[in-house]
């Protein structure tokens, strides 16, 4: 999609703190980390908005993202545990409509997710 940010670090046309690259996905860390380490994971292709439109055409993006999910958590020594999370729509606190999914760690968390 020619409009979305996600796409544009995706085809590296804006410019991203790259943790983990291979031909259909990217992490990068967030621009506004929420805790120590705030890595953001995304298919570099624009297969979904968010977590509302996965479909069994689209959910192989989603399982390849699980795998870099893995592979970046011991990249990143996140031994002591991880927080994986996905906004879906405006009311849970999307801002970019590209699927995505927030390694969050490095900080007690609540017991409470919200
Ligand atoms: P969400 O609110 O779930 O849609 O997550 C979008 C995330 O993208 C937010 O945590 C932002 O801080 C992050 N973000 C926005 N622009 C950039 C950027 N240029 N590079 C890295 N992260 C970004
Ligand atoms: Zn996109």
């Amino acid at each position: 999609m020619s409009d979305c940010l996600f796409c544009k670090i995706a085809a590296g046309e804006i410019p991203s703190s790259k943790v983990y690259e291979d031909e259909s996905v990217l992490a990068f860390r967030d621009i506004n980390p929420q805790a120590p380490t705030h890595i953001l994971v995304i298919p570099k292709q624009h297969v979904a908005d968010s977590a509302a439109q996965v479909t069994p055409e689209n959910s192989a993006a989603v399982a390849h993202c699980f795998e870099i999910i893995a592979k970046i958590a011991a990249q990143e020594g996140l031994d002591a545990g991880f927080r994986v999370i996905t906004n879906a729509g405006a009311a849970a606190g999307q801002t970019v409509p590209h699927l995505h999914f927030h390694i969050l760690a490095g900080v007690e968390m609540a017991d409470k997710m919200l």
